[in-house]
């Protein structure tokens, strides 16, 4: 390297970039099909006198089944149901049925059985709204809300009438746009992001130097002194989400795909809708030695679809074989995947 000092300056920065740019919509995510809701307000009232059947069915099977919610609609069909029509709102069957009927919205959970949407389906949450252990299902979700916001949360939604009628759990049926929390003052990315409902308990501000293992005093300078940095331990959540963390990871010095790393604490960066309010961008990391590269360990939460992918970037302040005084994590667009191991 003609003299140049090849040093690698190492460092373990766990990083997480994990935006929700996306709109988090509410169940009622415009799929752009055909079939337009009625807006006649005739046609309502059938409908909600289904609701009203479906409401009580609920009711007794609960009874039956030690307060338990059905899994879904269809389990109500036969026996607390006994016309499995009841489960399909009478203007969809005007229009043809369900053979013939296209969905309004994006469901939480696909009943093939009916045109209501059932908000409290057993059906587990999909990963990119829960990254947490153990998995969540649409019914805890949706349990929790009701204990945060009471029983004004639907558990029937009828999209196929403008405005739509809502079922809540407490037995009424109000109509609503597309966002039913919009009735109650409520943001609808607040109910259907999860890190809002099951936030992790553990706060990891005020972290300091002494809540991470020392260093090891033969660690070499190559290997980056992150001790101030560090904002949460590997034994915390990631991102907040429960039940998710680096815990099992060796701490000290560790190689990973043949670099050496200082593995004792984790630096994380935020998104637009964390539980655990971490930074946007830690500043002026010391390296304070000359470097070609820095391998670290950055870790970005999920992945979202382009052009809204993200993950973390680093700003350095100096060029290539330059002195290398400090550099900056951040959370910045990127066409990357998963990163891992990158250097600088
Ligand atoms: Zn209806």
């Amino acid at each position: 390297m003609n003299g140049v000092r090849y040093l690698a300056a190492r460092a373990l920065l766990t990083l997480a970039a994990w935006l929700l740019l996306t709109e988090c919509r509410s169940l009622a995510q415009e799929s752009g099909l055909s079939a337009a809701p009625s807006i006649d307000p005739a046609e309502k009232v059938p409908c909600k006198r289904q609701l009203n059947r479906i409401t009580g069915a609920i009711r007794e099977y609960r009874k039956d089944h030690e307060g338990r919610l059905p899994d879904r609609l269809a389990d109500l069909t036969p026996d607390y149901i006994h016309d499995p029509r009841v489960l399909v709102c009478p203007y969809v069957r005007s229009r043809g049925g369900l053979r013939t009927w296209k969905r309004q919205t994006a469901e939480l959970s696909v009943d093939a059985y009916s045109s209501y949407h059932y908000e409290f389906a057993q059906d587990p949450v999909d990963a990119y709204r829960w990254r947490g252990l153990p998995k969540k299902t649409w019914q805890e979700a949706k349990a929790r809300l009701e204990n945060m916001w009471g029983d004004v949360v639907p558990i029937v939604r009828c999209h196929d009438h403008d405005p739509r009628l809502n079922l809540a759990v407490g037995g009424p049926i109000y109509e609503s746009g597309r966002n039913w929390e919009e009735n109650f003052g409520k943001r609808a990315e607040f109910s259907m992001t999860f890190a809002n409902l099951f936030p992790s308990p553990e706060a990891t501000e005020g972290l300091g130097p002494k809540d991470f293992p020392p260093r090891d005093p033969c660690a070499p300078p190559q290997l980056l002194d992150l001790t101030a940095y560090y904002n949460a331990a590997l034994t915390n959540s990631w991102q907040g989400f429960g039940g998710n963390d680096l815990a099992s990871l060796p701490t000290g010095i560790r190689k990973f795909d043949g670099v050496q790393f200082d593995v004792r604490g984790v630096i994380q960066l935020r998104g637009t809708q964390l539980p655990a309010m971490y930074p946007w961008r830690v500043d002026d990391i010391p390296v304070r030695q000359k470097c070609a590269r820095i391998f670290s360990t950055p870790r970005v939460g999920f992945i979202l679809p382009a052009p809204l992918r993200r993950a973390t970037r680093y700003i350095t302040r100096t060029a290539r074989f330059r002195r290398f005084p400090s550099f900056t994590a951040c959370t910045l667009p990127t066409g990357g995947r998963g990163l891992s191991n990158r250097t600088l």
